[in-house]
């Protein structure tokens, strides 16, 4: 059983719709085509990985591009046998004169409803608030997601430069108020950055998942403390190779998660630009990166646990596990 829990949207757009959206915003085609300037040639670094996701930034400011994008993601992720998929996007990158972050958020969650209805697997959005992004504009996207937590919102997260910007500090605010209006808690942290980045979300922020995490297989003591507060890791191999943040799928820091008895989820972080989508990430750590079959299933049932979603929906996906199972 496939749950992906950790998506950006950005980095799902179909090439042949950016093509097409291209056209509609007036924007020229990149030099060599969408799918090149998606596709990620080889490993570098958090930069190079990021300016090929923001290749799809000009082509999505408006409700009807993110509406079909996010339509589009949850159907693609039907087709690679997906059960539950929790899309995150940074509203604030598309928000434009005349089209808000509100309006985003809610195209968006418009999108994945929709193809809830036509595919019949389960999806919830995450609002992502970026390290560069002024207070205002994080703050005002934190109440709209707060607003929208009925209409397909289910959580928070930070992400973007955290080399360039390591402190969360000014967010601690935001986060409260997220939690308290019911949203779940997640950063992408210590993927650069060391591991006591990734303690300290824990602690200022009180998330509950922490994106990629990488850096802390590097220090054995924040490896327990995070194991003892039972703080899901979101891996994402591909990605995590791509940006250098693991030298391969073997040496992988999810080796040392799984080993220090971490509770691991899977995500396919920016499939169109990693080429890489859910189900082969989960086959390739087999095959490649040398885990037994049976602890890449487990990662399902720590997924269902830590998913953001409604304890129906947990329940409906721990039926569909258990069937699965039989
Ligand atoms: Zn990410």
């Amino acid at each position: 059983m496939l749950l992906n829990l950790h998506t950006h949207l950005e980095g799902c757009v179909r090439p042949e719709t950016a093509a097409e959206l291209a056209q509609e915003f007036g924007v020229s085609a990149p030099e060599g085509g969408w799918e090149n300037a998606f596709l990620i040639k080889g490993i570098g670094n958090l930069t190079v990985f990021l300016s090929h996701v923001a290749a799809a930034y000009p082509i999505l400011g408006s409700a009807a591009a993110l509406r079909r994008v996010a339509f589009e993601a949850v159907e693609d992720a039907a087709a690679d046998g997906q059960s539950y998929i929790e899309l995150r996007f940074g509203p604030g990158t598309h928000a434009r004169e005349g089209f808000d972050v509100h309006q985003a958020l809610e195209a968006v969650c418009a999108g994945v409803k929709a193809a809830v209805e036509t595919t019949g697997i389960r999806a919830g959005v995450i609002a992502c608030l970026l390290r560069h992004e002024p207070q205002e504009l994080v703050e005002e996207i934190t109440r709209s997601a707060i607003a929208l937590s009925r209409s397909g919102i289910v959580g928070i997260d930070i992400a973007g430069d955290e080399l360039l910007y390591p402190s969360i500090e000014r967010f601690a605010p935001l986060y409260r108020l997220a939690k308290d209006a019911g949203l779940g808690l997640t950063a992408h942290a210590a993927e650069a950055g060391p591991a006591s980045a990734g303690r300290e979300v824990v602690e200022r922020l009180g998330v509950t998942r922490i994106g990629h995490g990488s850096h802390i297989a590097d220090d054995p003591e924040i490896l327990e403390w995070v194991r003892q507060h039972n703080v899901a890791i979101e891996v994402c191999p591909t990605s995590n190779v791509l940006t250098s943040a693991a030298a391969s799928l073997a040496t992988h820091p999810v080796h040392a998660f799984t080993s220090a008895g971490l509770s691991v989820v899977l995500g396919d972080d920016n499939p169109e630009n990693t080429g890489v989508r859910l189900q082969e990430e989960s086959m390739l750590l087999v095959r490649e990166g040398g885990l037994s079959q049976a602890t890449v299933n487990g990662f399902a049932s720590a997924s269902i646990a830590a998913a953001f979603c409604s304890d129906l929906d947990r329940s409906a996906l721990k039926a569909i596990l258990a069937s699965e199972e039989k």
